[in-house]
């Protein structure tokens, strides 16, 4: 098959560098555009920085004057587009940053891709594709004890972030259907594997645990999240962006709800058996309930059939396998996490994500 170029945006963040790091040794040609805010971190792909079919561009996805002579240089087959501010807790406390990006920002990336893609001829503008990625959280807040998100699930979000990512879901549906941009969609649950930036539950509880912190928890830890493991996300990207039906969103999730107290638990009782407090205590002792989130979805649970019916991917990893790699990585990779823990990041509010 002839190498396809992809452009990623928000190449440097958490599920981006994933799909960066996926597709460069899948031997495609990638080219990173990042604004690098704070959650763009370049260390996270030392790792293929100086493959030759790997370029880094450093600018903002609303720059109109630089993405269409990139897109034209590169001759990019498709655009998948991840940039976003994505922390729900920042988003309550700042909103503003979120309208601009993932809606403003998403209207201008449109903008740069439709007038790219009039230009194309023949098969290279029968194959464009642009990619958008989004959340689950778009489609709101689920009982306790029943229902789950399908593609036709209404969309009802209840944050600043998820109402900013389904408003930009709506505009790439209309650049769709309005000017005919070949757009494919995916809403995805919630991620966590290596290279997490240190303010999610997840990281936040390993890199505490290890150091005997307290370990806070919203609430009673009752909201329920589905989990998927970074590296089986950016596996149904690639494959979304290549053989998704145009004008269709596929949702993506690995089937593994838990309640963010079982994490937390899950987190602790691996930890004990692997390296245990000097002073001889559980970690479990170090859960500290901390007031609920303002507006805190109950449960969030993705029906994936339809890409894995359909486009025939299917998650690799369970949450047991996924979380015993992720503390693993944790564990072995103090160099990624060390400067951001003890840096700028670590007198703030550590929330943690829905
Ligand atoms: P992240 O916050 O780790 O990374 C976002 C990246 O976008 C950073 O590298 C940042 O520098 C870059 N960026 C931000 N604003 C930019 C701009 N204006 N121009 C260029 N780059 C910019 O986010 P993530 O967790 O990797 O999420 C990536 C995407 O996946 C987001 O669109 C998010 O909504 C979606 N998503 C995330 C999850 C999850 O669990 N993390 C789940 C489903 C969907």
């Amino acid at each position: 098959m002839q190498q396809q170029t992809f452009l990623v945006t928000g190449g440097a963040g958490f599920i981006g560098s994933a799909v960066v790091r996926h597709l460069v040794r899948q031997g495609a040609r990638v080219i990173n555009l990042d604004k690098l805010t704070y959650a763009g971190n370049p260390a996270s792909l030392t790792a293929i920085e100086n493959a030759p079919n790997y370029r880094f561009v450093h600018a903002d996805i609303a720059d109109t004057a630089t993405i269409p002579p990139l897109l034209r240089e590169e001759q990019v087959d498709v655009v998948m587009h991840l940039a976003a501010e994505s922390h729900v807790d920042r988003s309550i406390d700042g909103p503003g940053a979120f309208i601009e990006t993932n809606i403003v920002g998403t209207f201008k990336l449109l903008q740069s891709a439709l007038q790219y893609w009039r230009e194309l001829e023949g098969e290279k503008r029968d194959g464009f594709r642009f990619h958008h990625i989004s959340t689950d959280e778009v489609f709101g807040d689920l009982p306790f004890d029943s229902g789950i998100f399908t593609e036709e699930t209404p969309y009802d979000p209840s944050s600043p972030y998820s109402a900013s990512k389904a408003a930009s879901d709506h505009l790439v549906r209309a650049w769709g259907h309005t000017y005919g941009l070949p757009v494919v969609l995916s809403n995805c649950s919630n991620n966590y594997g290596p290279f997490h930036f240190p303010e999610k539950l997840i990281p936040l509880t390993i890199l505490n645990a290890l150091e005997g912190k307290p370990l806070p928890v919203y609430g009673k830890g009752e909201n329920i999240r589905d989990w998927l493991y970074v590296d089986d996300h950016a596996k149904a990207l690639a494959t979304i962006a290549t053989t998704g039906k145009v004008g269709q969103s596929y949702n993506v999730g690995g089937r593994n709800e838990r309640t963010n107290l079982q994490v937390v638990e899950t987190i602790c009782d691996l930890l004990d058996q692997r390296i245990p407090l000097a002073d001889g205590r559980k970690r479990r002792a170090l859960i500290t309930f901390v007031t609920d989130r303002p507006g805190h979805d109950r449960r969030y649970a993705i029906d994936a059939t339809k890409l894995e019916t359909e486009l025939g991917w299917k998650a690799e990893e369970n949450f047991d396998t996924g979380i015993a790699a992720t503390i693993d990585w944790y564990l072995e990779n103090e160099w990624w996490w060390g400067p951001i823990r003890s840096g700028k990041y670590a007198g703030e509010r550590l929330g943690q994500t829905a």
